[in-house]
């Protein structure tokens, strides 16, 4: 048996059902204590409600969601999205989530420069860790799937991940979100699950379909897709790795289709036969 007190709901699960408040109730009712927060989902309530509320209901918060999308090259859209990625670190700070889930943005303005993408990135993250660091927050990079370089993430692979770890020299104020969704095909992952070793702050679960439909809003409950999720957390947790196992499934299709009541059910299930 997993350990049921390490099992985390990433919000986004039941976006289309539940609030916050809403899904905070949800997730307890059925003793779920970890949750994952949308910043879209918190502002709704405001901040401070829903840190009041997280708190009464015992809710350790495993993520903020998200930060990062900095690869802007016209100065006052990057400029805004720095300020927008300060608001959302304030707000982790408050809520004590234990990371903010870093997603590095796509290729913009019809820019073919993926080079220069990726380079912005890291200039950001030059000027956000210091930032982060000095009210407690970690920043997870979570590297996504290649089919999303263009429009969602130029940081595709943990072992580029990795490389930006080195190379930006952080502390503690750095860290890395492994998704088994974005991870999972990768040659390479049992030696950078290895590589990254304690920068792995969250672990993201959920199943990649074989049939799947759409990149983003088409991913599976654990056991129904093609993922070796067990092989899977067993590198992760090699690495000395014992946080949540955070399942975040966006199911236009299916998931967010149905009673929520139910999905947190099954997500209980599968936690215990299919992770
Ligand atoms: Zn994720």
């Amino acid at each position: 048996m997993l350990n049921e007190a390490l099992l985390s709901i990433n919000q986004a699960t039941t976006r289309e059902q539940w609030s916050l408040p809403e899904a905070v109730g949800g997730y307890a009712r059925q003793g779920v204590h970890g949750i994952a927060v949308w910043h879209d989902k918190l502002r709704e309530i405001g901040l401070a409600e829903g840190a009041r509320l997280l708190r009464e209901h015992d809710m350790t918060v495993t993520g903020y969601c998200i930060g990062g999308l900095v690869t802007a090259t016209d100065h006052a859209a990057l400029s805004a999205a720095l300020d927008e990625n300060r608001r959302a670190i304030e707000e982790a700070a408050v809520i004590g989530a234990q990371c903010i889930v870093f997603v590095a943005g796509g290729l913009v303005d019809g820019s073919k420069d993926l080079v220069g993408a990726r380079a912005r990135c890291l200039d950001a993250l030059d000027v956000l860790l210091p930032e982060a660091k000095a009210v407690g927050v970690t920043i997870a990079l979570e590297p996504l799937h290649p089919m999303m370089c263009a429009n969602r993430a130029v940081l595709t692979t943990l072992g580029e991940a990795n490389d930006w770890c080195d190379q930006l020299g952080a502390g503690g104020e750095l860290g890395i979100a492994v998704d088994v969704y974005h991870l999972w095909w990768d040659p390479n992952l049992a030696h950078e699950i290895g590589r990254a070793g304690p920068r792995i702050v969250a672990f993201h679960i959920n199943d990649w379909l074989e049939d799947t439909r759409d990149l983003r809003l088409d991913r599976g409950m654990m056991g129904d897709g093609v993922i070796d999720i067990p092989g899977i957390r067993a590198m992760v947790e090699a690495t000395g790795y014992a946080g949540h196992r955070e399942v975040e499934i966006f199911s236009s299709r299916d998931w967010w289709q149905r009673d929520p009541d139910e999905v947190v059910r099954i997500i209980k299930e599968r936690y215990q036969t299919a992770v």
